[in-house]
């Protein structure tokens, strides 16, 4: 069944090329997702505007109710279903792979932007069922956290990547950063392939697979380290690959005593 999106903004041109490139074109050629765009200033009657003052006072401008609702219903009623509305918003919860995995499930989804200060709250509480923010910092309008948004997503549909092993090993999967890649040639000015993944032993090229994602998940990612259960195997690992980095013992010794208190 094609997957059915919709973004709602009043720069629906912004979602041309990103509709018409790469996976997403792929996805939409293939018959597995459909999108199309909307802008809320076609549901304004003739000379409103768009958005109005912030009501208690405040700085900046906020985008009115109406046009929005309008807005929304026609494009629910073009996709003839319950489509669930996600807007995107500084202050929503924060996107990870795991909430793109599950909006992956649902056939049908409204990515709405707001520009300005955002949306009149009742709006929100009346039909917004997700509100997503893509990190810690502000931008100007939702268009590019929609986009964020429905690229990850397109990523966990069957048959949208060609490969789907590459999913699975992808960043994230089992709370861990893939290990470096390497292509042709074996050697360039910039250095060598390491010799491992050349060996064509395959236990030997996964070990260096793992060490390589564990070390570099517990440099760059504390929180996504701590959610394992690691074994001593996992441990030397990582000491490991501490090592080889340069890391003197004692230092070694004190980055991984957060596994000792966890015991
Ligand atoms: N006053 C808002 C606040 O402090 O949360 C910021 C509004 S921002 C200038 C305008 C719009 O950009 C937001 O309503 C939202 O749609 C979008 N936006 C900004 N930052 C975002 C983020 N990190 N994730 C998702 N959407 C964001």
């Amino acid at each position: 069944m094609t997957k059915k999106y919709a973004f709602i903004s009043v720069f629906p041109e912004i979602f041309v090329p990103f509709s018409q490139s790469g996976i997403v074109k792929k996805a939409t050629d293939s018959g597995l997702i459909q999108i199309k765009s909307f802008n809320p200033r076609d549901f304004l009657n003739n000379k409103d505007r768009i958005d109005d003052k912030v009501y208690g006072g405040g700085p900046g401008m906020v985008f009115k109710s109406e046009p929005i609702q309008k807005c929304i219903n026609h494009t629910k009623d073009t996709f003839s279903g319950s489509s669930k509305v996600i807007h995107l918003s500084a202050s929503g919860e924060t996107f990870t792979a795991q909430t793109a995995r599950e909006l992956s499930k649902e056939d049908s989804l409204i990515f709405l932007s707001s520009r300005y200060e955002g949306l009149d709250q009742r709006l929100i509480d009346a039909e917004v069922d997700k509100e997503i923010s893509i990190g810690d910092y502000v931008l100007t309008g939702g268009e590019i956290p929609s986009m964020v948004l429905l690229e990850a997503i397109i990523r966990f549909i069957d048959g949208a990547v060609g490969d789907e092993e590459s999913v699975k090993n992808d960043s994230f999967e089992n709370a861990l950063l893939e290990h470096p890649q390497y292509t042709r040639p074996e050697k360039n000015e910039l250095g060598e392939v390491p010799e491992t993944l050349l060996s064509g032993n395959h236990d030997q090229i996964e070990k260096w697979k793992r060490k390589h994602s564990l070390g570099k998940t517990f440099i760059r990612r504390q929180d996504l380290i701590r959610q394992h259960d690691l074994n001593q195997e996992d441990i030397d690992q990582i000491k490991e690959f501490l090592s080889d980095l340069g890391y003197e013992s004692d230092k070694i010794a004190e980055l991984l005593s957060i596994f000792n208190n966890e015991n």
